[in-house]
């Protein structure tokens, strides 16, 4: 079950007051409208009553995905990533009971993400049926790569989206938060990526539920996490 709380927003641009819901677990099994709302943005967008303004509602929250074995916790600065880290990994409950009964299910792919960015990329992948730690290694091959070729820091992140011109994947290159570049995906380093790297990403996958490029370095270069 989906659960959110009615918040008094005022509006940036007209600067009147209006109430905003706000969403503490968004749960598709329950409200299967979230699904496509989520993924187009809507669910965060706070449209003003009084003067039409739309404003992007950012905020820490957990998406539940039911019928996909899926359960996300999201967090825009350091202080949320921290509580749902403590929470993912079982240091503390969560206040939301429907949270903590998420948390006890086997077989499920949890994962906590840093910003809209992340969240988007780990959405993309998952509806797609691709494996995201499998990814993350693709992505630290391709970024160190390019990195190899340019004298100075002309990306910080590499990520996956949807082409805007084609169906395909493609990676973004991001320089705070904006692209900057963009680079075709050979699908064949990803097979190589499963047969090369396959017993240390199971290894490395099933307690964790923080991967990202940390954790494809650390699995690459034999770590254990
Ligand atoms: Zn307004």
């Amino acid at each position: 079950m989906s659960e959110s709380f009615m918040e008094k927003v005022t509006c940036p641009y007209c600067h009147i007051q209006h109430e905003f819901k706000k969403w503490i677990l968004i749960d598709t099994g329950s409200d299967p409208d979230l699904y496509d709302e989520v993924r187009s943005g809507e669910t965060f967008k706070f449209v003003c009553p009084s003067c039409t303004s739309t404003y992007d509602m950012n905020y820490p929250f957990a998406y539940h995905e039911p019928e996909n074995r899926l359960f996300i916790m999201y967090a825009n600065n350091s202080e949320d990533y921290e509580k749902a880290r403590r929470i993912l990994s079982g240091e503390v409950p969560s206040e939301q009971e429907a949270i903590n009964e998420i948390l006890g299910r086997q077989g499920y792919k949890k994962r906590l993400v840093y910003g809209r960015e992340e969240f988007y990329e780990k959405l993309l992948l998952f509806d797609r049926g691709l494996d995201d730690g499998v990814m993350e290694i693709v992505k630290l091959i391709y970024g160190e790569n390019l990195a190899k070729t340019q004298k100075e820091d002309l990306f910080d992140a590499v990520r996956y989206f949807k082409d805007d011109e084609k169906e395909d994947g493609v990676f973004f290159l991001m320089k705070e938060g904006q692209r900057v570049g963009k680079v075709n995906i050979d699908e064949k380093i990803y097979d190589w990526v499963i047969s090369n790297y396959f017993d240390r990403i199971i290894e490395n996958i099933s307690d964790t539920f923080i991967v990202n490029f940390f954790w494809a370095r650390n699995v690459v270069q034999g770590r254990q996490q």
